[in-house]
């Protein structure tokens, strides 16, 4: 099968998202200066509202993991955190994350022109993700000295029940005292709940955005998704990124009204379960194209859809958000899910990414591609990789495996 060289089409509101990026970096920058406003880390699918709510400004470590893995930097600084005896084979963003922490070494200089991460005031994690947050958020706990809280979440979780959300509910409300000793004031109700309303208009723009793509062809890929989801993780709960996805939806209707895609002539059409490969997406977007083929939607852009925010009660609202979320559930649920992506989204073929650093995205480890193939007569590829580290990574393999499988779906089609 023929491979040209492609470009990629461009998003012409990623210059406003830089905007804003760079804006919410500039304030974390200055906040670290000055002391004030007083900074929260928070882990990507923690309570953000809670903390907004507080007035705290809230930077994410994960963010910063993706962007030691799209820069390619990670790889180099994971050795570090080995050194402490991180173990190679745990959560690649956090032994970068560390890892760059200790060689003072991060994108933000050249991206934002901050020489290091903002410094916390409290650390804030929710385990429903992985226990990894948990250890991450402590390491720097020893660091910097300061409060670490956090929601321990259970999971495989198949029917979500009133047990479970009262179970968080009432651990999100134990915080509030903490919270307010650091932020050096009482909640305010009212805030709360505004915030909370904002993060979930952020969150149906989103979902729409991600929708969008269910138009063939469609005006979006994954690969511009893992970038243009930045302003729904770290700004969530404030407006601008609530603006920024009207832009960018206005955009993508736009696409879907003239009939252009994302990809030129779109033959072909998958779903991608797993963490990107960060130090791969381009060279995945641009092998996708070259093969008329769009990766049109996918488990990970859809985890930061969080509908059941702004309840009556926001504590409520919060705690279910973040507990129904696909990676805190159980297998059966997870096929579900993907069986109506699949549907909605009129899937030829699922892409697995098998993250050796990350079994909590990794979903391919107990049987579900062979089970979802079988019922839904829908070829599968296992790529094994990861999100950060090269090293797990084969760059040739992974090309030949993407051309392959669609050389069956032409075969099948033919
Ligand atoms: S879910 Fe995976 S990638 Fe995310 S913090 Fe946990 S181990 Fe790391």
């Amino acid at each position: 099968m023929s491979q040209e060289k492609v470009n990629i089409k461009k998003i012409k509101s990623t210059g406003q998202m830089h905007k804003i990026m760079g804006e919410y970096f500039a304030e974390l920058k200055e906040a670290s200066e000055k002391g004030s406003p007083k900074i929260a880390w928070c882990t990507s699918v923690g309570p953000a509202e809670l903390l907004r709510a507080f007035g705290f400004l809230v930077y994410f470590p994960e963010n910063h993991g993706a962007l030691l893995g799209a820069t390619r930097m990670a790889t180099d600084l994971i050795p570090a955190a080995n050194a402490l005896g991180y173990s190679p084979d745990i959560c690649s963003y956090l032994t970068s994350d560390v890892g760059s922490y200790i060689k003072k070494s991060t994108p933000l200089t050249k991206a934002f022109g901050m020489e290091t991460v903002p410094r916390p005031d409290v650390l804030v994690y929710n385990t429903n993700q992985c226990r990894d947050v948990k250890d991450w958020f402590e390491f720097y706990q020893r660091e910097f000295d300061v409060p670490v809280v956090g929601i321990d979440t259970p999971r495989g979780i198949g029917e979500l029940t009133d047990t479970h959300l009262d179970h968080v509910t009432q651990q999100l409300k134990e915080m509030v005292p903490v919270l307010e000793k650091v932020a050096g004031h009482p909640l305010d109700e009212a805030e709360l709940k505004r915030v909370t309303d904002l993060s979930k208009q952020c969150t149906l723009l989103w979902k729409k955005v991600l929708r969008s793509s269910e138009h063939v062809p469609s005006p979006i890929t994954f690969f511009d998704g893992t970038i243009h989801m930045g302003p729904a993780v770290v700004l969530r709960g404030d407006e601008r990124a609530e603006r920024y996805y009207q832009q960018l939806l206005s955009e993508l209707e736009q696409r879907v009204d003239q009939g252009v895609g994302a990809v030129d002539e779109e033959a072909y059409r998958l779903y991608w379960e797993g963490m990107p490969v960060w130090g791969a997406l381009r060279d995945h977007a641009e092998q996708f194209a070259s093969l008329r083929s769009c990766v049109v939607a996918s488990t990970y852009c859809n985890s930061w859809v969080f509908e059941a925010l702004a309840e009556a009660n926001p504590f409520k609202g919060m705690a279910r958000a973040y507990t129904e979320l696909f990676i805190v559930r159980s297998e059966d649920y997870k096929e579900r899910y993907i069986t109506s992506m699949v549907r909605d989204f009129d899937i030829d073929a699922i892409i697995y990414h098998d993250a050796k650093t990350c079994p909590n995205n990794s979903n391919n480890r107990y049987g579900m591609p062979v089970r979802l193939s079988n019922r839904l007569g829908l070829p599968h590829v296992v790529v094994n990789g990861d999100l950060n580290d090269l090293r797990l990574y084969s760059e040739e393999q992974t090309r030949t495996q993407f051309e392959a499988l669609i050389e069956q779906l032409a075969e099948h089609r033919a």
